[in-house]
Parts: C-alpha cells; structure tokens; sequence
C-alpha cells in the first residue's frame, strides 16, 4: 500500500474520506506505531466524542472497524443521559457493531476510542475478540489498557488483543480539557 505505513504483522484498515483535508502532522514519539488510517478512524471516533460534549456527557468516542475497513459501529459517552453505568462510548460501539455483523465475534475488527478504555471496556474487548485497540490518551484513573491494568494484553485470558496507544492524543486530551474547564467555568 503505497503512502501507508505498515508494521510488521499489524493489520492495516484503509480509512475512506482520508483526514477530511488535513494533513498528517510530524510523528511525536509512540506515533512509530501508528499509521495514516488509524489517524483517520481515531478523526471519527473525535467527531463521536465531539457528540457527547455538545450532550454535556464527558466527550469520549469509539468506532468498531471492520477488516474491511468498513465503520461498523459508532458510540459516545451518553452515561448520565441514559442513567446507564455501562453506557461508555466503546460499549455501545460494540454493541452496535455485534448487531451490524450478526455476531458477537468482533475477531479481525478494530476498536478506536479516544480515551483508554475502563476495566469494563478492556473486558467487552477480550469477549467480543476484537483484534486491535487503538487509544488516544492514557487515562490514569481507570485506565486498563497498559495504565492500571493491561488487560486485553493479559496472558491467563483466552483472547490478546495488539494496542496501539498514542493515537491523536492531543486533540483528544484538548476535547476533554475544554469540557471540564467549561464545566468548572458554567
Ligand atoms: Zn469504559
């Protein structure tokens, strides 16, 4: 794939719409395991955040990728508005998706979500055999994906997911920094 940076034995998923004008920006440090099409499917999983912001949810998004590179599903935030503890973006993206594929085998599909997911959503991504988690910014409170845990990493469970951390981690920690000083401020 000519343009596309391609690591050794990782899947690539080819983002339709590339970066909706924008250019890609000088790879920072762990942007050596990124790649032009996990930047783009991280923009729409932003534009998903963006959704649970303007909804006064904490702005976090998801998308589930298909090997296709098809979106399959698409989730915010939306806990207090749907009173529902399990109500995190990646949770409803993968709902959405198991109902899209007919399945709840999620293998060979990717997940993109803004923040590190929660021990709940590390664990949907072991169950629903989900091939990649990729991450914007790390999230030291309940971060399970390398922080606090490393769970879809975890050797004694019977699915391993690859991570890839990192992704558009600025634009993500800005969304969230300007909800929660908005917050403060309102
Ligand atoms: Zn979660």
């Amino acid at each position: 794939m000519p343009g596309v940076r391609v690591l050794p034995g990782a899947q690539t998923r080819k983002c339709a719409g590339f970066f909706f004008g924008k250019r890609v920006r000088a790879m920072s440090s762990n942007a050596a395991s990124t790649n032009r099409d996990d930047e783009c499917f991280m923009r729409i999983a932003l534009a998903e955040a963006r959704k649970a912001a303007s909804r006064g949810e904490i702005p976090i998004g998801a998308v589930v990728v298909d090997p296709g590179g098809s979106i399959i599903g698409r989730g915010f935030n939306a806990r207090e508005t749907t009173s529902d503890p399990t109500g995190h973006a990646e949770m409803i993206a993968l709902r959405e998706a198991g109902r899209e594929r007919g399945d709840w085998r999620l293998d060979e599909c990717d997940l993109y979500v803004t923040l590190e997911p929660c021990p709940m959503c590390a664990g949907a991504v072991v169950n629903a055999r989900i091939a990649r988690v990729v991450y914007g910014i790390s999230d030291p409170k309940a971060g399970a994906v390398g922080t606090l845990y490393d769970i879809p990493r975890d050797p004694r469970l019977n699915h391993r997911a690859e991570v890839v951390a990192g992704v558009l981690a600025d634009e993500s920690r800005e969304l969230l920094q300007t909800f929660f000083r908005r917050l403060r401020s309102g």
